[in-house]
């Protein structure tokens, strides 16, 4: 079922969702069960499934030169999606980039999402690899998260890249986009993404998830803001529990948001990672209450590979 069905059917009660991402490369499907398993009680209606595309590594050769090796760390978002729709019955949400696809590429992706019975797709546009500064995309690829929306708006009403194919199915994808409420990094400014945020509605996404926020006003006022721009799709808020002390440092340069005040002191007071870990578990369920009472669709944790202090927020707040 689509995301915005999901929405549509729990008749203004605040729904649970997370995010997880594949496990790296040789754990097997396991390690991904026993972080969904406890947080099913809560009766999530989707899951979404990150995508990582591959990264550039660099060896020595032996002689004297370095040898440029291309590896994908977290394979298997599309395998995971089917495992979780047929363990759980539960709609899984691939993420689907720009970087690292050509426009074939991603049709033929599309495709087995599509033969696989996944209804709901997540389109971004991907960072830049590690090696670049900045994102660029294949050489017949997309530049741009809208452009990719609408590649896939056009396969829901059967338009494929060979135009001389006959008698094409239609796919019917419900498309995710990400947004910023304190802006994209590279934007100029919040106004300019949002102006670009709403070339990915327009292209046909029909709901969107945002970055993660530890200060409601933020979203509340970017939500504000969207309304005002003519937005009038779902903006489901992204919330991630602080777990560790290094996360103070590193959430901000990696996601580029800030972390209000009130809460750095306290996480700063912390003896160690488990007494952070209970204010980060404390701060969320505070957030996440204050967002089911303004009436909030869904709430959407990223896991981030750890279910263990979701779950005890979602016990507080579900
Ligand atoms: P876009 O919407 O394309 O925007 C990128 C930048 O370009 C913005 O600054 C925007 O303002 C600007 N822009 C857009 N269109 C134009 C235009 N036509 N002209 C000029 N400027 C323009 N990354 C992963 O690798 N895997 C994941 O699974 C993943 N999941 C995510 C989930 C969520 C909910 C979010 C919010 C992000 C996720 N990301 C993921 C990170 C995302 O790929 C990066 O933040 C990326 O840098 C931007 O992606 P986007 O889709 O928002 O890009």
């Amino acid at each position: 079922m689509k995301v915005t069905e999901h929405i549509k059917n729990a008749n203004g009660i605040t729904q649970f969702s997370f995010e997880i991402l594949p496990p790296l490369k040789g754990q097997n499907i396991q390690s991904i069960f026993n972080n969904i398993d406890p947080l099913m009680e809560f009766n999530p209606p989707f899951i979404d499934v990150t995508y990582h595309r591959e990264e550039y590594t660099y060896k020595d050769a032996g002689n004297g030169l370095l040898k440029k090796q291309v590896v994908k760390k977290r394979p298997g978002t599309v395998g995971i999606c089917a495992a979780i729709q047929n363990k759980y019955g539960v709609d899984a949400v691939p993420h689907i980039l720009c970087g690292g696809f050509t426009k074939e590429d991603t049709e033929n992706f599309l495709i087995d999402l599509d033969f696989l019975g996944i209804d709901n797709v997540v389109a971004l546009r991907g960072d830049a690899v590690k090696t670049e500064t900045y994102f660029k995309p294949e050489k017949d690829g997309h530049n741009y998260a809208s452009e990719l929306v609408h590649q896939i708006a056009g396969m829901n009403k059967g338009i494929y890249l060979d135009n001389e194919l006959e008698n094409c199915s239609s796919t019917n994808f419900c498309i995710g986009v990400g947004a910023y409420p304190e802006k994209h990094m590279e934007a100029p400014s919040l106004d300019s993404d949002i102006h670009f945020l709403k070339k990915k509605i327009k292209n046909g996404a029909e709901y969107i998830v945002t970055q993660m926020f530890f200060d409601n006003q933020k979203y509340f006022d970017f939500i504000d803001k969207c309304r005002l721009e003519g937005i009038t799709v779902p903006i489901i808020p992204g919330l991630k529990p602080i777990a560790t002390k290094k996360q103070l440092n590193l959430i901000p340069h990696r996601f580029h948001v800030d972390l209000p005040e009130e809460l750095v002191i306290e996480i700063v007071k912390c003896k160690d990672n488990s007494a952070v870990k209970q204010v980060g578990i404390e701060w969320c369920i505070k957030q996440s209450k204050e967002l089911q009472k303004a009436g909030i669709p869904v709430l959407h944790y990223y896991s981030m590979g750890k279910s263990n202090n979701i779950q005890q927020v979602a016990k507080a707040v579900f």
